[in-house]
């Protein structure tokens, strides 16, 4: 990779999120990866005097569905630019009633409930068994919360992200389980594998998901043109969050005061 093809900070866009006007200096360049396509060209460009890379998840115009995206291309794609950190942006459901549409959530935990994706850059010989514990970088997510407060962009310091396999929604049944006994507070299709593979990866990674309805268990008839309401006023905020983030985003990315960029040493068997 030529040295002006790098970039520190990636930066994966989600549902409502696509559009890289908001860097400055932009060029698109595409990345080969022994994993296949990404899911779009990637764009290369400046925030705050920052280089950054940013990758729409679902490609332009939202054409790849949660299940079909190369999470592997994406995110081997993203390291192989020297990315350090990876702020991932998502629409998510509430299973919380105090995580009301509109609102920011940091997660830091998940569970997984996807069936059938790529989830380890390791499939042999060479085996990786990486901790998940804490599996978002919390020095990533204490700066989002920190400018998210500073914005005041209503915003959830914690939540358990709980991750279906999609494309289609919860069952009533299904999501009365995940609020009441998995206790997660929202719902998603992508946070899965793209957390883990980043850690494989020793990046840094955060998620901001924004919250656009209640989920199915709640029986709250939303309508289209309220979602879609919500979701615009969602990516301004998101915009705005990016920005606050990515100037109080350490000069040096070796001024990283995080572990992450060492998940491998007491991973690989
Ligand atoms: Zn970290």
């Amino acid at each position: 990779m030529s040295s002006q093809n790098r970039a520190q900070i990636g930066v994966i866009g989600g549902s409502g999120l696509y559009d890289p006007d908001i860097f400055l200096n932009r060029r698109e360049i595409k990345v080969f990866t022994p994993y296949g396509e990404t899911s779009d060209l990637i764009t290369l460009g400046e925030m705050e005097g920052k280089s950054v890379a940013f990758l729409p998840r679902h490609g332009r115009r939202h054409r790849i569905p949660p299940h079909k995206i190369n999470y592997r291309a994406n995110m081997w794609a993203l390291k192989e630019l020297g990315v350090k950190w990876v702020i991932s942006v998502s629409a998510v459901g509430s299973l919380n009633l105090q995580y009301k549409p509109g609102d920011f959530v940091v997660p830091d935990q998940f569970i997984d409930m996807t069936k059938g994706r790529q989830y380890t850059f390791y499939d042999g010989p060479v085996v990786a068994h990486v901790s998940m514990a804490e599996p978002f970088c919390n020095s990533l997510r204490k700066i989002v919360i920190e400018s998210a407060e500073r914005l005041k962009i209503t915003t959830h310091p914690k939540g358990t992200y709980i991750c279906i396999e999609g494309p289609r929604f919860s069952t009533k049944a299904e999501s009365i389980v995940w609020k009441e006994v998995f206790k997660a507070d929202v719902i998603g299709m992508t946070l899965v594998p793209e957390v883990n593979l980043a850690c494989e990866a020793e990046m840094c990674y955060s998620t901001i998901a924004m919250v656009t309805d209640y989920d199915v268990f709640a029986e709250i008839p939303v309508t289209a043109e309220e979602v879609t309401k919500v979701m615009s006023e969602n990516t301004s905020k998101a915009k705005n969050l990016l920005r606050e983030i990515i100037r109080s985003l350490p000069e040096k990315p070796d001024e990283r005061e995080c572990s992450c960029c060492h998940s491998l040493k007491t991973a690989l068997v």
